[in-house]
This record gives C-alpha cells, structure tokens and sequence, in this order.
C-alpha cells in the first residue's frame, strides 16, 4: 500500500486553523507539497465539489485541515430496526484515500476530501467529559474507523502516538483503531495496552483484489496484525461486507485458515460479521465511479432499514458459513457478532440471542472466556 505522504498531491488549510501543533506536524511532513490557504471554508468546499467530474476521486488525493465544530464523539448510528452494540465513535478524520467500491462513505459525506480535524486539545476536553461520566458504569467500546480509516493517515498525522498513551490511561474504555492498511510503523513504536485494540477488515482475495481499491492483499493485512500482536497488542477483525461472488466459499475459508495459522486466538478481542448492506442511493454513484463492480449486477431485496440487502437465505448461508469455520479455526471463545442483523439471525447464525443492545455490549467487552448472555 502507499505511503499516503506520495499520494497527497495538494493540501488546503482552513486559515483559521494555521496554529494548531497537529497542522504544523503535517506540514512539516509533506513539506514540498503545493499549499493553499482557505478563508472561506464553506464556499470552497461547495466550489471543490462543483468544478470537478469525481470530486470523491479527486479528494482523495487533497488533505483538508480544519477544525472539528461539532462534537468529535457519536453514539453509533447502526440502522433502523436492526440490533447495535453500543459502540461510540471519534469522528477524527473524514474520509479515506483508499477506494471501495462498496464505501458508504460515497454516500454519506458531502466533503469529499480527505479532512483532519486538527483541533485536538478540544477532542481531549471532550473525551475527558464523556468517560467522567461513564465513572462506575462498565466498559464503553470507543473507536475511530466509522468515517474513515483508523490507520491510512496515520505515517502523515501520527494519530496512534497520542490516542494510544491516552486511552492506556482510561481502562474505563476499551478502544479500537480499525484499518485495510498496513500502516503499522508508529504502533511498534507504541507500548501495549490491555483496553487497546488493533483490528482489520479483512475480506475473500476476490473481494479485497476487486472491490478494495488501493487496499493491500489479506495476507498482508494478516501479517501486519500478526506483528501487532507480537509487539503485544490484542486484535480484532471484521468480515464486513461479506459479499457473494464465485469461489466465495473457498474465499473467506482460505482467509480463515490464514488467520488461525498466524494469529493466536486468545489475542483476539472480537470478529464481526455483516452481510453486504447498502441504501439504493449508493448504487448510482457506484454506477458512475465504479462501473465495473459485479455489486450493480447483483439482486437485493430492501430491508427493514431500507437497504438493499441480500436475499435472507442466501445472508443466512454466508453469515453460517463464515461463523463455523472462524469456530473450526479458531476455537469457540473468541467472541463473534453479526453487524447491524435482526435477533432472529443472531440465534440462527450464532445460537445466542441477546435482549438488547447492552447485552451484546456487555458480551463484548467481557474479558475471553467469560462471554456469555446474561
Ligand atoms: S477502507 Fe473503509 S473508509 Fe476507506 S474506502 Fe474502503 S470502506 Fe471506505
């Protein structure tokens, strides 16, 4: 995967934002790159937009330093009438310089490029206020990786050296970077921590080499992990999107078989598991940037939420097919949880059926071996 240092061809700095240490880092590191400054934030990202024929394409090549107005934590959105876990993200960085056709992001975010909020301090004051909060109550699953990418960035803004030394400090949390990438560099320079978690989407070869652009091979994704845990990190891993396509069987299993042959379960926190979901309006932009994709060709049905999702047979069969063998390979205690599913699929899928969100919260962050419904 590249250096996001070699991709990022332009930078624009909110002016008002000039001062923050975190800008002056950035800078320094892509010093050479042309800079531009901006008065007028709003106008320029309408303008950015407007001149362009692949704003999303384009912007992921441009960095955008400015400042996080609103609040830098959100309750997880999950999706209508679907179960959640209770996780609460840090919205941090916006967007991703790697291209997924599948990326919801696509949809979502109306600034296309890549943004870092550089206001940092403000980010502590916030986090401070949240977990005091929290005081006396169990542990909250807190991550970045819901509008970005935790660790695609990272070489450049250095992230992971500040949010790790401040969560080791906050057992109250158990924190999680979530990544394709291979970036890994500033973590082995990092001292472990029990509530810090390392996690990877990972997908079948077929998917990450057609569908993941600019993502690195799973196997390399795989061994970073594994280097992770050998620095002494626990890890996690998503298999989200599951997506259908020929081999698919044989795809996830080999990926699963890597796994297990590298990566001890008990350093495992969690693996979750999301059948490929989308709303209707992603298909047209996949259609305009990606018109390759096998997804446009595809049937869904529209679920509870709206989303075109598989047909529930065919959700059944992948969201079984992968839980069984990540339990031939890796035993049964490492917690396994399905991503934005109904009751009925967690009992027939994972043969538990938790009451609610803070069940599966309290299942999540329950040390291994001791994850049971209540
Ligand atoms: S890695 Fe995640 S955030 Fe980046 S393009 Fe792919 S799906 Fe989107």
């Amino acid at each position: 995967m590249n250096d996001p240092a070699l991709t990022i061809e332009r930078i624009f700095l909110d002016a008002a934002c000039l001062d923050y240490p975190l800008t002056r880092r950035i800078r320094e590191r892509l010093s050479g790159t042309p800079e531009e400054i901006v008065q007028d934030p709003k106008t320029f990202l309408e303008e950015y937009r407007q001149k362009r024929t692949d704003p999303l394409g384009d912007g992921k090549r441009a960095l955008w330093l400015t400042r996080q107005k609103g609040d830098f934590l959100k309750p997880c959105p999950c999706t209508p009438h679907y179960l959640g876990c209770r996780y609460v993200t840090i919205n941090l960085d916006l967007n991703c310089p790697l291209d997924c056709t599948y990326c919801i992001l696509q949809l979502y975010l109306s600034n296309p490029l890549l943004t870092v909020f550089v206001n940092t301090p403000d980010l502590w004051l916030e986090l401070d206020a949240f977990l005091g909060r929290r005081q006396g109550g169990g542990q909250v699953r807190i991550g970045t990786g819901e509008l970005g990418d935790s660790l695609a960035l990272d070489p450049i803004t250095e992230r992971s050296r500040e949010l790790i030394p401040y969560f080791r400090q906050h057992p109250e949390a158990l924190f999680e970077l979530k990544t394709k990438s291979t970036h890994i560099q500033n973590l082995l320079t990092i001292d472990p921590a029990p509530n810090i978690v390392i996690a990877w989407s990972l997908n079948a070869p077929a998917v990450a080499q057609e569908d993941e652009g600019g993502a690195p091979p799973v196997s390399e994704r795989i061994e970073a992990a594994r280097r992770v845990v050998e620095q002494g990190f626990r890890t996690a891993f998503h298999f989200d999107p599951l997506i259908r396509h020929p081999g698919w069987k044989e795809g996830y299993a080999g990926v699963i078989r890597q796994l297990s042959a590298r990566i001890p379960s008990d350093r495992i926190a969690w693996i979750s598991l999301g059948a490929l979901r989308f709303p209707p309006a992603l298909k047209e932009i996949m259609a305009q940037r990606h018109p390759d994709s096998r997804l446009l060709y595809e049937e869904f049905i529209r679920g509870l939420d709206g989303k075109f999702r598989y047909f529930k047979p065919h959700r059944l069969e992948m969201l079984f097919f992968t839980a069984e063998r990540l339990r031939e390979g890796l035993g049964r205690e490492v917690p396994l949880y399905l991503c934005m599913e109904s009751s009925e699929i967690w009992r027939r899928v994972l043969k538990k059926e938790p009451a609610g969100e803070e069940d599966i919260e309290g299942y999540l962050t329950s040390p291994a071996g001791l994850c049971q419904f209540t």
